[in-house]
């Protein structure tokens, strides 16, 4: 089982910052910003390029209700998901980043700065 599989069935503890039936959404162990929240499908899904639009129609809108609960609907945010190896997903359950609470910078350049992009 993986590890946000094993947080969804409490087997890891987490901090959570919202729920429903088919969604989770918890703060990040280790924020690259002010607000880092991770929002995940309860049931496995490994990356994004797998997610159905059913899916993601419900993630959309829970992930809206997430930032509206947070206060960060008005102020804006970032909402990422790292796909596959070179995307740099490390955990391999779909999650979306949301990022906020601050000006984000935007650095998330290839390597080799755009030369062979
Ligand atoms: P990825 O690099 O796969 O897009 O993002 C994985 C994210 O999961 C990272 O931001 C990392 O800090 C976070 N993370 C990894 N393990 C745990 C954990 O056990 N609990 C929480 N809350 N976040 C985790
Ligand atoms: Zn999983």
């Amino acid at each position: 089982m993986c590890i946000f599989c094993k947080i969804v069935n409490k087997e890891i503890p987490n901090n959570t910052v919202a729920e429903n039936n088919n969604f989770l959404a918890f703060h990040d162990l280790y924020p690259k910003a002010p607000i880092h929240i991770l929002i995940i499908p309860k049931q496995h899904v490994d990356c994004f390029q797998d997610v159905s639009p059913e899916t993601m129609a419900g993630l959309t809108a829970f992930a809206q209700e997430v930032a509206t609960k947070i206060g960060i609907d008005k102020t804006g945010y970032r909402l990422i998901t790292n796909n596959g190896e070179d995307g740099g997903q490390e955990v391999g359950h779909l999650h979306f980043h949301m990022l906020g609470g601050g000006k984000l910078v935007w650095d998330h350049s290839h390597e080799d700065n755009h030369k062979s992009l």
